[in-house]
């Protein structure tokens, strides 16, 4: 009786956050029963009457499936169930794109709004788990930091690791990436996401094919992905900024920039080029304009430096053609600066190391790009990178310094959320349990906060402590540093673009 009970009442909600119609219901309940191999219905009088969301009435299907042989209990299969649940009640690319544009029409605001509840109804944004994530801010001289201990992957059991490393050994290429076009309605398979209810929003920069898409993680508001119909490695270029920039120009409410095009510096996924965006203020976007200055030749392009633990250039015109070539220029130059005194070499052994972190915005009539210099050159002292975090910050963040961090917003492991716990009980002298690789930094808020120290600021305080470690992360990542040397040296630069 139950798989009937569950099919009648996703329907029921599926239609009333408008994923269908009703002259779609016979369709849809079709298409769930043939999922399940049945193959008649029986209508149930009694729905249940609690109020279940779409996600727990899915989360209930598939643990029948499972109860029920129809699929075995593994995390993977488990998604692709789900998915291809949720696929029954999604209308096809053209359709969604047709109605993305016609919305469209009316405002950008209300297509990307439209198709942003979309990816959430559909599951594909699983917001059930998205909403596990421990969200805090922390202020610092450089406004608010956000901070996100990201609790959303769910634990996989053993055997979905054992089965993933056997897959993964079976070289597939198809999809090539987790980017690539060719996930739109893929079933997915052990080690490759579900992505059968998966769409995406055909766009056109500067005369290419480009898709928008939410990120399934979310790590802000409105997270979309911009990527390129082709698997091409990740560019920075002056075509970068002409489809940032185009990008900004068709969806003003959004910002979009792109991850560094080398590794250490760059983003997990350097082999598809892509850019990430959204609706949503970062602290590096409300920084203070540090000092502003002249760029010959650019008359109508506004130049200044942000007061930022990174180093930024921020540049402004009403001119989209403008600012291209002056973010050209500049990335040109950087790619080939070097200036020895500031521990800045263009090259070494014919590898090169600069590049550009771009962001893109729309402020009124003015069009608006963040250029924030990176290096990733390494050191015998600093083997991960001498503009990375360095080891005094790894036990809180060791990955790279991508464009969401790089804008102020840290990203952090779910190991976090027991370790702070263990943390806060050793000041508070109630238990010790710490990690060893917390010990220091353990000992020495013990001693800071000894007195201060009680239930209820304590949770306040490590969090602030933890704010400070991702500070000195960017700071460590910045090229230049903001003490006098580094901001000479910073000027020196900005005087070679004269
Ligand atoms: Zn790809």
């Amino acid at each position: 009786m139950m798989i009937f009970q569950l099919i009648q009442q996703l329907i029921h909600q599926a239609i009333s956050v408008q994923l269908i119609e009703r002259d779609d219901q016979i369709y849809v309940r079709n298409q769930l029963m043939s999922l399940w191999q049945l193959n008649e219905f029986r209508e149930v009088d009694q729905i249940d009457k609690r109020e279940l969301s779409i996600q727990d009435i899915l989360d209930l299907m598939v643990q029948y499936a499972c109860e029920k042989g129809i699929i075995e209990d593994i995390f993977d299969l488990k998604e692709m169930l789900s998915s291809k649940i949720m696929n029954c009640f999604v209308a096809r690319p053209s359709t969604v794109n047709r109605i993305f544009y016609e919305k469209y029409q009316q405002s950008p605001d209300l297509a990307t709004r439209y198709f942003y509840e979309l990816s959430q109804n559909s599951n594909y944004i699983q917001m059930k788990r998205i909403r596990k994530n421990m969200d805090f801010q922390v202020t610092t001289e450089y406004g608010e930091l956000d901070i996100t201990i990201n609790l959303s992957k769910p634990e996989k059991d053993p055997k979905s690791i054992e089965l993933e490393r056997a897959a993964t050994t079976k070289k597939s290429d198809y999809p090539m990436c987790l980017l690539c076009a060719e996930n739109e309605g893929y079933d997915g398979r052990i080690g490759h996401p579900a992505r059968a209810n998966h769409r995406m929003i055909r766009l056109n920069l500067v005369e290419e094919n480009w898709l928008l898409q939410y990120s399934p993680y979310v790590y802000y508001n409105e997270h979309c992905i911009v990527l390129s119909e082709k698997h091409t490695d990740m560019k920075i270029s002056k075509r970068t900024f002409m489809r940032l920039l185009t990008f900004v120009k068709k969806f003003p409410h959004y910002f979009l920039g792109s991850n560094a095009d080398i590794p250490i510096v760059g983003g997990s996924i350097l082999s598809h080029d892509h850019y990430q965006g959204g609706h949503f203020e970062f602290a590096m976007e409300r920084a203070e304009v540090d000092w502003t200055f002249e760029m010959k030749g650019f008359t109508d392009v506004q130049c200044s430096v942000v007061k930022w633990p990174m180093s930024v250039i921020r540049i402004q015109s009403e001119q989209i053609s403008s600012l291209v070539e002056a973010a050209t220029h500049v990335l040109e130059t950087w790619k080939k600066y070097s200036d020895e005194a500031v521990g800045i070499f263009a090259k070494t052994n014919q590898t090169p190391h600069n590049t550009i972190t771009p962001i893109a915005r729309k402020k009124g009539e003015r069009f608006e790009l963040d250029l924030v210099l990176r290096n990733n050159r390494t050191s015998e002292e600093h083997p991960l990178g001498i503009f990375h975090p360095h080891s005094d910050v790894h036990h809180i963040k060791k990955e790279n310094i991508g464009l969401i961090e790089v804008m102020g917003l840290a990203v952090l492991p779910a190991r976090l959320k027991q370790e702070l716990a263990q943390v806060e009980s050793f000041i508070l002298g109630e238990e010790n349990n710490v990690g060893e690789y917390h010990n220091d930094w353990a000992n020495m808020l013990k001693e800071k906060y000894q007195r201060k120290a009680n239930s209820t600021n304590i949770e306040e305080l490590v969090r602030m402590e933890v704010g400070k470690k991702f500070l000195k992360g960017l700071e460590d990542a910045g090229v230049y540093k903001r003490s006098e040397e580094g901001m000479a040296g910073f000027k020196r630069f900005i005087a070679t673009l004269s």
